[in-house]
């Protein structure tokens, strides 16, 4: 009844996270999965979470009631007003429409399925190469055509920009390009402020749609609004003249991995304001709506309220913020640890710099692909075998261990 179905092999980085859990080796490291990870190696609840909790259940009106279907009204404004700053130029204009998703996953699906039927531009959609693998996946399955952009140079271990420039505008006009918004997946290259003016200048040059992909707002530098510098400036400074769609997760920057709490922002290009855009935007939001309401019916509750009670709460606020930083700092410590140990210590063959100019969660170090399954096979350290390591795995008590494996494959 299923005629030619196969069973795939398992998705790389679940597959990955399966072979750690069966590995008896007690020193065995994970630097797998894209989740912080304490200074003893364990998932870490921000206090701001855990207050936010205390609160919401203590609060009378606590229940587990459906949402609408554009989700929890406090989240999304308050979701837009931390992504693209208080003093946004689109929403004093009124020039947005948010509403909440199945975290980022759900948000680019979302958007996906609402460019394919409405968006009167090409249904080709340029990724950065490398990216998640998860973004091939997603535009795929909803009938995008999916290219890349250059943007990892191996050679320098920096950014190709002639190259992403170069296929900005050879792209058919009118195309979709999907960009990391801060702390890229998988190589931690970010374009300084100076690159993005250039990239968003060329996009707009060639009409293109700008999809803002943010999953690492704040838990890249441990600054709001560093990490938002591309979104805001090129709505702040009117650099594009296209719509511009954000899809923005919370799983990182709250630990709410498992919660799903994120939302979808589309903004409206410069021009049209108030209310000679408001009618397109009612149009956007109920369509978005009508594809919420047959995917999920509405978005889970829970996570949002917690994300909106510490968004709006000037103390929960400050806590997170200082949860940020210890995330953030911890992450950058290690970076520098695992840097000079192989540098100094160990004098490991090649320029390990790049692990400290890179940022966010991950670090493409370099590895090969069979220096990886060394690493794995013989030392029990595991990574995806493109050689990114999440950095968030790391601690005090295995940093030694994981640059001896590293030293050691590298010499081998
Ligand atoms: N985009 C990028 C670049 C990511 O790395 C991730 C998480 N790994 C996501 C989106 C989405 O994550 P989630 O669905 O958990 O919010």
């Amino acid at each position: 009844f299923f005629p030619g179905i196969k069973e795939l092999p398992p998705d790389p980085l679940f597959g990955l996270k399966a072979r750690y859990t069966a590995d008896s080796r007690a020193d065995k490291v994970d630097l797998g999965i894209g989740a912080y990870r304490d200074e003893n190696g364990k998932p870490w609840i921000l206090p701001a979470v855990r207050q936010a909790e205390a609160k919401l259940v203590a609060s009378p009106d606590y229940n587990h009631e459906y949402l609408s279907i554009g989700g929890y009204e406090p989240f999304v404004k308050e979701a837009a007003k931390i992504i693209l700053g208080e003093d946004s130029l689109a929403i004093k204009e009124g020039r947005i429409v948010s509403q909440q998703s199945l975290s980022g996953t759900g948000a680019l699906h979302l958007t996906g399925l609402f460019l394919k039927t409405f968006y009167s531009g090409e249904h080709t959609i340029y990724l950065s190469k490398p990216t998640w693998a998860n973004h091939n996946q997603i535009f795929t399955s909803v009938g995008f055509k999916v290219e890349s952009y250059p943007y990892w140079n191996n050679e320098t271990k920096s950014l190709d920009l002639d190259g992403f420039l170069n296929a900005i505008r050879s792209a058919p006009k009118k195309s979709v390009f999907l960009l990391h918004a801060c702390a890229h997946n998988p190589t931690g290259l970010d374009p300084t402020q100076s690159q993005w003016t250039t990239i968003l200048k060329e996009l707009d040059n060639n009409n293109h749609l700008v999809l803002f992909d943010s999953a690492y707002q704040g838990f890249a530098s441990g600054n709001l609004e560093k990490d938002g510098f591309a979104i805001r400036h090129a709505i702040n400074d009117k650099l594009i003249n296209s719509p511009i769609i954000i899809c923005q997760s919370f799983a990182k920057n709250c630990g709410m991995y498992g919660e799903r709490v994120g939302a979808v922002h589309v903004i409206t290009p410069p021009g049209a304001t108030g209310e000679a855009v408001a009618p397109v935007l009612r149009a956007i939001k109920s369509q978005l709506n009508k594809i919420i309401r047959s995917e999920l019916s509405n978005p889970p509750a829970y996570g949002a309220k917690i994300v909106a009670a510490i968004l709006s709460d000037k103390d929960l606020k400050k806590q997170w913020q200082d949860d940020l930083t210890t995330m953030s700092s911890r992450i950058i410590k290690m970076r520098h640890s695992l840097r000079d140990l192989l540098t100094n210590e160990l004098k490991t063959p090649g320029n390990w710099d790049h692990i400290v100019n890179q940022t966010g969660m991950f670090s493409f170090t370099g590895l090969t692909p069979e220096m990886v399954a060394r690493l794995e096979e013989k030392h029990g350290v595991y990574l995806v075998s493109s050689g990114r390591a999440s950095v968030a795995g790391l601690n005090e008590g295995n940093i030694n261990k994981v640059a001896q494996a590293i030293d050691e494959v590298v010499r081998s």
